[in-house]
C-alpha cells in the first residue's frame, strides 16, 4: 500500500517509544531518575522523557561492557558466529524500516522519504557488509629467516565508547558499531541529545539478533553530563566519535587527560564544488549543486555548502541553481516527496538565521530564501537559502552553517579555483565539474579532502573509507580500513631453534 501523509501520521501516533537508557541487556531509567524532554522539530511536540544519563550509567554501562568482553561470551566467538549475528541484525533493521524511518524524522525532521530511501537501507547495509567481511580478515606472517616465526595479529581494543551526531542517527551510530562490534569489542554508545529515540530501538534489535548483554549499551545524555565521563573514563579502550570540530579537538584532549584511549574523530567540513565553463551538462551540474546543500536540510557533514563557479558562466549558472532550489521548500516531513523536511530544534534554526544576518551584513547577495518557513505551527523550518557575490573569506564562506545556506563563490582559472576550494581549516569533501579529463586529475589531486568526486556529488559506498583532512578529522569509517580503528595489532614472535 502507497504510504500517504494520513496513513504515517497514524502510523506515529501508534509507535511506542522507547526512553530508557540500554545497560547490560536491559531497559533502565538513569540512576538518578533525571529525565529530559524529547522534543520533535516537526511540530514542537514532546516525544517522550528520555533518561538523562550522568557519570553513575556511565559508569555501569562500562562495567557491563568490560565485563561482558572479559567473560568473551562475544570477543571470544568464532569470526563466523559474529558475521551471522551482525547479518541477522542488518535483516532485523530491514524488517523494521518503516518505524526506525519514523522515529528518525519524528526525532530530528528529516522527511521520512528519506529515511526510508537512504538512513535504514543503509544502516542495514553497513552491518551486513561489515558482517559480511569479519571471516575475510586475515593475519600476517612476518618475512623473518628460519629460526624464527613472527606472526601478525588483530586483537579488539576492549570497551569503545561511541558519540555520535543528530544528522543520521542510525548511520553514524552504525558506522561506529558495526566495525567495532564486528572485530569483537563491546561498546557504549551515547546517541545525540536531539536524537535519542532510534537507538535505543536498535539496542532491542541488537539483543534480538543475538548480540550478548553487556556487549551493546545505550547511554543517552549531553555531551557535558554523558559524553565527557565516557571520554575521560579511565576504563574505556577507543574513543570514536562524529559530530563537530569543536567537540571532537574537546575529545582528543579527553583521551590525553585520562589514559590515552585511542581516539578517532569525525568532523565538520565546508566542502567545495567547483564548476568549470567547460562542465559537461550544466544543467545536471546545477540541479546536484542545489540538492547538494538543501538535502537534510543542509545538515549533512559533506553539504556542498561553498559553490565555486567559474566567472565567464557564472551568471546563467546561478540562475539555474537557484530555480532548481526554488523546488526544494521545506514540507511537513511526513509530505510523500517532500524534498526538505524541519531543522533538528529551535537552537540550530537561531543558529542558521545568525548566519543569514551575517551574509546579508557583509556584503554577500541574497537570491534565494533566506526566511525562516511556517510549515507545521511550532515547527523548526527554513527556506532554500542562496547567496550570490560572496567574497572568498567572508564568514559564510568559512564557517560551517550546518543549515540550508549555499555560499556561491566566482572564480577565474584554475590555480584560484583550487587555492579557494583547499584554503579552508577543513578537507572532508570536495568536487569538480569539467569535461576535460586531465583537468578532472590534475584538480583532484590537487584537492586536500577525503573524499573527491567528479562531475556528481556524493559519491560512496560500505567499499570505500570516509572520513577528512585537516580539521575534519582523523581515521576513516567504512570500508576494510574502519577496522584499523577498532583493533590493536600485536606481533607474536616464536623461536623455532629450540
Ligand atoms: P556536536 O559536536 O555538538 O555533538 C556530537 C555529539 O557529541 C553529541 O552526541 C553530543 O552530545 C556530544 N558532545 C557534545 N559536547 C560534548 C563534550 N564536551 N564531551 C563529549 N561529548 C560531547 O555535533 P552535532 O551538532 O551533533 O553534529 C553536527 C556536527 O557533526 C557538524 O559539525 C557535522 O559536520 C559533524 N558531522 C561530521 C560527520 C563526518 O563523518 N565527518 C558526519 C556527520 C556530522
Amino acid at each position: 500500500m502507497t504510504a500517504t501523509f494520513e496513513s504515517r501520521k497514524s502510523q506515529a501516533a501508534a509507535l511506542s517509544i522507547a526512553t530508557q537508557a540500554f545497560i547490560d541487556g536491559q531497559y533502565v531509567d538513569a540512576a538518578s531518575g533525571a529525565t529530559f524532554d524529547c522534543i520533535s522539530p516537526i511540530d514542537g511536540r514532546v516525544l517522550g522523557q528520555v533518561a538523562d544519563c550522568g557519570q553513575a550509567d556511565i559508569d555501569k554501562a562500562v562495567r557491563a561492557a568490560r565485563r561482558s568482553f572479559e567473560a568473551g561470551h562475544w570477543a571470544q566467538t568464532a569470526p563466523t558466529h559474529r558475521k551471522k549475528v551482525l547479518q541477522r541484525f542488518a535483516e532485523l533493521v530491514n524488517a523494521h524500516v518503516d518505524e526506525l524511518a519514523l522515529l528518525e524524522s519524528l526525532d530530528m525532521g528529516k522527511p521520512v522519504d528519506d529515511a526510508l530511501g537512504y538512513d535504514v537501507p543503509a544502516t542495514a547495509r553497513c552491518l551486513a557488509w561489515t558482517g559480511e567481511a569479519i571471516d575475510k580478515v586475515y593475519g600476517e606472517v612476518a618475512a623473518t629467516g628460519p629460526g624464527e616465526l613472527g606472526l601478525i595479529t588483530r586483537e579488539p581494543l576492549g570497551v569503545v565508547a561511541a558519540i555520535v551526531p543528530w544528522n543520521f542517527p542510525l548511520v553514524m551510530a552504525a558506522w561506529k558499531i558495526a566495525p567495532a562490534l564486528a572485530m569483537g569489542n563491546s561498546v557504549v554508545l551515547k546517541p545525540s541529545e536531539k536524537s535519542p529515540l532510534s537507538a535505543l530501538r536498535l539496542a532491542a534489535l541488537a539483543m534480538e539478533a543475538g548480540i550478548p548483554p553487556g556487549v551493546f549499551n545505550v547511554v543517552p545524555g549531553f555531551g557535558k553530563t554523558a559524553g565527557e565521563p565516557l571520554a575521560l573514563h579511565m576504563d574505556v579502550d577507543g574513543l570514536v566519535f562524529t559530530g563537530s570540530t569543536a567537540v571532537g579537538k574537546r575529545l582528543l584532549q579527553c583521551a590525553g587527560l585520562s589514559n590515552m584511549k585511542r581516539a578517532y574523530m569525525e568532523c565538520g567540513g565546508k566542502s567545495p564544488n567547483i564548476v568549470f565553463a567547460d562542465a559537461p551538462d550544466l544543467d545536471k551540474a546545477a540541479q546536484v549543486a542545489a540538492s547538494a546543500i538543501f538535502y537534510n536540510q543542509g545538515q549533512v557533514c559533506t553539504a556542498a555548502s561553498r559553490l565555486l563557479v567559474e566567472e565567464s558562466i557564472h551568471a546563467q549558472f546561478v540562475e539555474r541553481v537557484v530555480a532548481a532550489g526554488r523546488k526544494l521548500q521545506p514540507q511537513h516531513p511526513f509530505t510523500p516527496g517532500a524534498a526538505m523536511g524541519a531543522m533538528v530544534d529551535a537552537g540550530q534554526v537561531e543558529r542558521v538565521m545568525g548566519y543569514i544576518a551575517k551574509g546579508q551584513q557583509e556584503g554577500a547577495r541574497l537570491v534565494l530564501g533566506g526566511r525562516q518557513a511556517s510549515v507545521v505551527e511550532g515547527g523548526c523550518y527554513i527556506e532554500p537559502t542562496i547567496f550570490d557575490g560572496v567574497q572568498h573569506g567572508q564568514t559564510i564562506s568559512r564557517e560551517e552553517i550546518f543549515g540550508p545556506v549555499l555560499s556561491v563563490i566566482g572564480f577565474s582559472d584554475e590555480a584560484q579555483a583550487i587555492r579557494f576550494a583547499n584554503d579552508s581549516e577543513y578537507g572532508l569533501a570536495a568536487a569538480v565539474w569539467t569535461g576535460d579529463i586531465a583537468r578532472a586529475h590534475r584538480v583532484t589531486r590537487k584537492l586536500r579532502a577525503g573524499s573527491v568526486w567528479v562531475n556528481y556529488w556524493d559519491g560512496g559506498d560500505m567499499t570505500a573509507p570516509f572520513g577528512g583532512y585537516k580539521q575534519s578529522g582523523n581515521g576513516r569509517d567504512k570500508s576494510l580500513h574502519a577496522f584499523d580503528k577498532y583493533t590493536e595489532l600485536k606481533a607474536t614472535w616464536i623461536n623455532l631453534e629450540g
